[in-house]
């Protein structure tokens, strides 16, 4: 049966790749990038001056910043938007036990001495009510990673922290084991740049329907965002029954979901997975893009993952879910 349905699939895909399948696109999204996990002069461990860092944020194509200094709201006293960049609430609470990133606040109290997992749920529990977006950042590096693992409650997780390594490699692992256990945390990624901000990755790719603060903390929680290494490549796109990427619809008989991906470089990797493990797998040898249309009777959810080769990650999206 899954044999069948993988053949399905791919007589689709070529079908797609020729005829340009479209399906009715929930409208008014537009995509912006950012960064989600920076530093500047606010940080003991950086010198960049923070109009710099904004500066050099818009250069390399970033549409939103979080400056998330360790252990200080100093930057935040005041915006350090420009025309370009919209700067949004962040901070880096480092602690021992781990780094984590608190957004949509300006008032932070600090204490950076946290040993447990009850410690920091004790510390997040008040931020949380005021409306805290709250993210575990790098949580397999091997210096800074997370002594508690998961364990802890989140609204989103950083699975790519800067240049991509074995350890965010293990980040995804661990995430994608995560969702076919049924917990979602949507992903994200920050550089978590120090210096040399001009020349930095990943980028998350948010779908918004209008440039805020609100929207696009809440457009991340819903987890409709995607990763990737550069801002001008392959863009990915999901849709079931008028939900995006992110969401979660109810199974119905021949349902399908819509997945496009425009502008592949030639020879880019497309690999979707299900809960069901790797559905589908293709390699785009002359580039351009993909429309699917995947039979959902059988999975919980979709998401796509893009190589640049077998050992270079583009990106990847956030999953779509299926209710049965
Ligand atoms: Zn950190
Ligand atoms: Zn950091």
């Amino acid at each position: 049966m899954k044999r069948f349905a993988v053949l399905i699939t791919i007589c689709l895909l070529v079908m797609g790749l020729h005829s340009g399948l479209v399906s009715a696109d929930p409208g008014g999204y537009f995509i912006l990038t950012g960064d989600l996990h920076c530093h500047s002069e606010f940080s003991h461990d950086s010198e960049v001056p923070v109009e710099q860092v904004v500066r050099e944020t818009g250069l390399a194509g970033y549409d939103f910043l979080a400056l998330t200094e360790h252990n200080t709201t100093r930057h935040m006293t005041r915006d350090w938007s420009t025309d370009e960049v919209l700067v949004i609430a962040g901070y880096e609470h480092t602690t021992p036990a781990a780094h984590v990133n608190i957004f949509g606040l300006r008032f932070i109290p600090r204490k950076s001495a946290i040993y447990s997992l009850e410690e920091m749920e004790e510390y997040l529990a008040p931020l949380r009510e005021q409306g805290a977006v709250i993210q575990l950042d790098h949580p397999n590096d091997p210096l800074y990673y997370s002594r508690f693992g998961y364990a802890m409650e989140m609204d989103l997780l950083e699975v790519w922290n800067g240049t991509w390594r074995e350890d965010d490699h293990k980040t995804l692992q661990d995430w994608h084991q995560m969702l076919v256990e049924g917990r979602y945390i949507p992903a994200t990624g920050g550089t978590d740049a120090h210096a040399n901000h001009l020349r930095r990755s990943p980028y998350n790719n948010v779908y918004v329907q209008e440039k805020s603060e609100q929207a696009i903390l809440e457009a991340l929680t819903l987890g409709r965002n995607f990763i990737t290494r550069r801002p001008d490549g392959a863009q990915i796109w999901m849709e079931c029954d008028g939900e995006i990427m992110g969401g979660t619809v109810p199974y119905r008989e021949g349902q399908t979901m819509h997945i496009r991906i425009t502008n592949v470089d030639p020879g880019m990797i497309l690999r979707i997975y299900s809960d069901q493990g790797l559905h589908l797998e293709h390699v785009h040898t002359a580039g351009g893009s993909y429309n699917l249309q995947l039979d959902t009777s059988q999975v919980r959810f979709y998401r796509v993952e893009l190589w640049s080769s077998e050992d270079v990650i583009y990106g990847f999206s956030n999953p779509m879910f299926i209710q049965h």
